[in-house]
C-alpha cells in the first residue's frame, strides 16, 4: 500500500460512513474541513512561501461578509433586480467574495510583500485588525451584531442546511484544493515558489519574478480562505466579526505550523489537532478547575510550545517518517516526453555578449569596482583573477544584475541593462554560478536544475493545478537531467542537494545555469572544492561548451586550471584592473606578479 492508497481509502471511509457519524462528529468534521482550507492557504503563503501572515482570517471573513450581503441585503436584491433567483444568490456572493478577496489581497500584497524580516507579519497583524474593526463598525454590515438570516446552499435542488448536507461539499472543495495545491507545487512553478523562501536571488537570476510569483501566492492563500469564510457562512447562517478576529488569524497560523508548514496535509493534520484539542480542553477544564472562564486559551498556548519545541517542522515530517515503515514508496511516474522547449540559437563565435564600461561600485567608502572595463566574446573562455577581496564577486553581480553599478555601463549581447533586474539579463542570454551556492537543499538535484529551465516552459499556474502541463514538465525534467549527465552528477540526479559535497554542489549550479540554455555563463570559483579529476572533468566540459559557441567568464583561484583552461585573463586589485591579456603575457606582468607576490623573494604560488 502506498501513501496515496491509504489517503484514498481514508476518503472514502469518511464518504462512506459520513450518513452514520453522530451529528456532533460530523459538524466536527465539517468545522475541520473549513479550517483546513485556510490553513492549506497559509501552508503555502507561510511553510512553503516563507511569507508569514496573521491575517488570514480577515479574508475569511471578506468571504463571509461578501455573501451574507448579497443574500440578506435590500440593497444587493435592488442591484440585482430580481434577475436572480433566490437559491442561485450564495453563488453571486461567492464570486463577489472571491473576486473583492482578489482586489483587497493583490493590494495589500502588493505593498506588504515588498517588506522583509519581522515587517512583514507585524503589518499583517495590522490590517488583520483594521479588517476586523472594518466590518465590526460598518452599518451596512450589522455593525457588532452582524448579519442574520442567511439561506442554506441548495445544490442541484438540494437544500444543504445541515453540517451532514454541507460537510460533503466542504470536504469536496477541500480535497479538490489540496489535489491543485499538490499539482501546482509538483511543476514548474512549484519549484519557483519553493525558491521564494530562501533562493530569491538565484530564482531571478534563474528568471523568475519572484515579486510577482510572491504576490500570487498570497492571492491564492488569500481565494481559499474567502472560499472557506463562504461555506462557513452558510453553515452558520449568520455572521458576525467575532469569528474573524486576530486570536483566530494566529490560531490558522498555529494549525498550519503544528501540523507541517512544508506540507499540504499537514494543514489537515494541524486544523484536526487544534479543532480537538480546543473542544476536549473548553470541555474538560471547566469541570477540572470547578470554575468557568477562557482556561483553555492558556492550556493551548503552553501545549504549542511544547510542540514546537519539540517538532520545529510541525508533526507532519514525523508522521510521515514513523509512516513509511508500513508503506510503500510512491511508483516514479515519469510523463512522457513530447513538447519541445523554447531555445536559443546562440551567436556565432567571436559576437561581443557582455561589456562592462568603467563600471564602479561603491559600497559606502569602500571603492570595490574601479571604472572596470571588460569584454567576453562568444567561443572563449575568460578569467576573472586577483587576491580575496580584489572584488571579484561584485563584478560578478554588476554584470548580472544582481546589483547594480554606482557608475558605468553593462552591455548584453549589444544592449545596455543597467538597472534592469536580473531576470532580464537571464532572458537575454546570461547563465551564472555563484560563490556561496545558493541550491534548495531538501529538493533533488533534478528539481534544482530544473529551475534553471524555468524561462523555457510556458505553462502557468491554472495550468499546473489542472496538470495541462505534463508534456512539457517532462521535457523540463529531461533538459535538467541531461545537464545533469552531462556535467557528471548522473547518480546523484535524484537525492537531495544538500546530501553532495560541497565541491559537486557548485557543479550541480553549473548544471542548473546551463539548463536555461545560456549564451554567456558565469561562473564563480566553480573548481573550489573539487578533487583533481574532477578538476580536470569540469575543465573538458568548459573546453566542450567554449567548442559549441558559449562565452565563460570565470573566476577561479586555482592558478593551473585557470593557466590550463583560458583565452584571456584580467587582473583585479583593490577592485581595478591591473592587467588584461594571454596567460603567457598575465604571468610573466610585473604588477600581476608583484600583487600576487606581495614584493616578496619568496617563491609564492599564484593562488590567493
Ligand atoms: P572577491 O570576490 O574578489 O573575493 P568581493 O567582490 O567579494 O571580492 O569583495 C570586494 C570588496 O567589497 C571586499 O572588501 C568586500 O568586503 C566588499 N564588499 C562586498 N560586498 C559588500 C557589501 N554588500 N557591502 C559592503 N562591502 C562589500
Ligand atoms: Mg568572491
Amino acid at each position: 500500500m502506498t501513501r496515496r492508497h491509504l489517503t484514498l481509502i481514508c476518503i472514502a471511509a469518511l464518504a462512506l460512513s459520513w450518513a452514520w457519524l453522530p451529528e456532533f462528529t460530523v459538524t466536527m468534521f465539517s468545522y475541520i474541513g473549513l479550517y483546513s482550507m485556510v490553513a492549506a492557504g497559509l501552508v503555502m503563503l507561510t511553510g512553503i512561501g516563507g511569507m508569514t501572515s496573521f491575517g488570514q482570517a480577515a479574508f475569511v471573513a471578506i468571504g463571509a461578509y461578501a455573501t451574507a450581503w448579497v443574500c440578506t441585503s435590500p440593497a444587493a436584491a435592488a442591484a440585482l433586480g430580481g434577475f436572480v433567483p433566490a437559491g442561485a444568490l450564495p453563488w453571486v456572493g461567492l464570486v463577489l467574495g472571491l473576486v473583492l478577496t482578489f482586489a483587497v489581497a493583490w493590494a495589500l500584497g502588493a505593498i506588504t510583500l515588498k517588506l522583509s524580516g519581522h515587517y512583514l507579519p507585524l503589518c499583517t497583524i495590522a490590517w488583520g485588525l483594521s479588517l476586523y474593526f472594518l466590518f465590526g463598525n460598518l452599518e451596512f454590515l450589522g455593525g457588532q451584531t452582524g448579519i442574520t438570516g442567511l439561506p442554506a446552499l441548495t445544490v442541484a435542488g438540494l437544500s444543504l442546511a445541515s453540517p451532514r448536507a454541507l460537510g460533503p461539499l466542504i470536504w469536496a472543495a477541500l480535497l479538490l484544493a489540496l489535489w491543485a495545491l499538490h499539482n501546482l507545487l509538483d511543476s514548474r512553478e512549484g519549484r519557483a515558489i519553493r525558491a521564494l523562501k530562501s533562493g530569491r536571488v538565484m530564482a531571478e537570476s534563474m528568471g523568475v519574478d519572484t515579486a510577482r510569483y510572491r504576490v500570487k501566492v498570497f492571492v491564492l492563500a488569500a481565494l481559499l480562505a474567502a472560499l472557506s469564510g463562504w461555506l462557513y457562512a452558510h453553515m452558520q447562517r449568520f455572521v458576525n466579526p467575532t469569528p474573524f478576529n486576530l486570536n483566530i488569524g494566529i490560531e490558522y497560523l498555529f494549525m498550519a505550523v503544528v501540523g507541517g508548514a512544508g506540507h499540504l496535509w499537514g494543514a489537515v493534520l494541524g486544523a484536526t489537532l487544534i479543532t480537538l484539542v480546543k473542544e476536549q480542553l473548553q470541555d474538560i477544564l471547566p469541570k477540572l478547575l470547578g470554575a468557568s472562564g477562557n482556561f483553555e486559551v492558556i492550556v493551548f498556548g503552553l501545549l504549542m510550545l511544547f510542540v514546537l519545541q519539540r517538532f520545529a517542522d510541525g508533526l507532519w515530517p514525523t508522521l510521515a517518517r514513523w509512516s513509511s515503515r508500513f508503506l510503500k514508496p510512491e511508483p516514479v511516474r515519469a510523463p512522457k516526453s513530447t513538447a519541445s522547449l523554447a531555445g536559443r540559437t546562440l551567436p556565432p563565435a567571436g559576437t561581443l555578449l557582455l561589456e562592462s564600461d568603467k563600471v564602479t561600485k561603491r559600497f559606502g567608502g569602500l571603492v570595490a569596482n574601479n571604472a572596470v572595463a571588460m569584454t567576453l566574446k562568444a567561443g572563449e573562455v575568460h578569467a576573472l583573477i586577483g587576491p580575496n577581496g580584489a572584488g571579484k564577486s561584485t563584478f560578478f553581480n554588476m554584470i548580472s544584475g544582481v546589483d547594480d553599478p554606482t557608475e558605468g555601463e553593462v552591455r548584453l549581447i549589444g544592449e545596455t541593462m543597467n538597472g534592469k533586474p536580473s531576470r532580464d539579463y537571464a532572458a537575454r542570454g546570461l547563465g551564472r554560478t555563484f560563490q556561496h551556492v545558493r541550491l534548495l537543499g531538501t529538493r533533488t538535484v533534478l528539481e534544482n536544475v530544473a529551475v534553471g529551465a524555468h524561462r523555457r516552459g510556458r505553462h502557468g499556474w491554472i495550468a499546473s493545478m489542472l496538470r495541462l502541463d505534463r508534456a512539457e514538465e517532462a521535457a523540463l525534467l529531461a533538459e535538467a537531467r541531461r545537464q545533469i549527465e552531462r556535467c557528471g552528477l548522473g547518480a546523484y540526479a535524484d537525492v537531495p542537494a544538500a546530501s553532495l559535497a560541497l565541491g559537486q554542489q557548485r557543479v550541480v549550479e553549473i548544471a542548473r545555469a546551463l539548463a536555461g540554455q545560456p549564451a554567456a555563463l558565469l561562473l564563480d570559483e566553480p573548481a573550489a572544492g573539487l578533487r583533481h579529476l574532477e578538476k580536470q572533468a569540469l575543465a573538458t566540459l568548459l573546453s566542450q561548451l567554449r567548442a559549441e559557441g558559449l562565452g565563460i567568464l570565470i573566476v577561479e583561484h586555482d592558478m593551473e586550471f585557470v593557466m590550463n583552461l583560458a583565452d584571456r585573463i584580467t587582473v583585479l586589485e583593490f577592485g581595478t584592473v591591473i592587467a588584461e591579456g594571454t596567460p603567457a603575457e598575465v604571468q610573466v606582468n610585473p604588477r600581476v606578479l608583484d600583487a600576487y607576490l606581495g614584493g616578496s623573494d619568496e617563491p609564492v604560488p599564484m593562488a590567493a
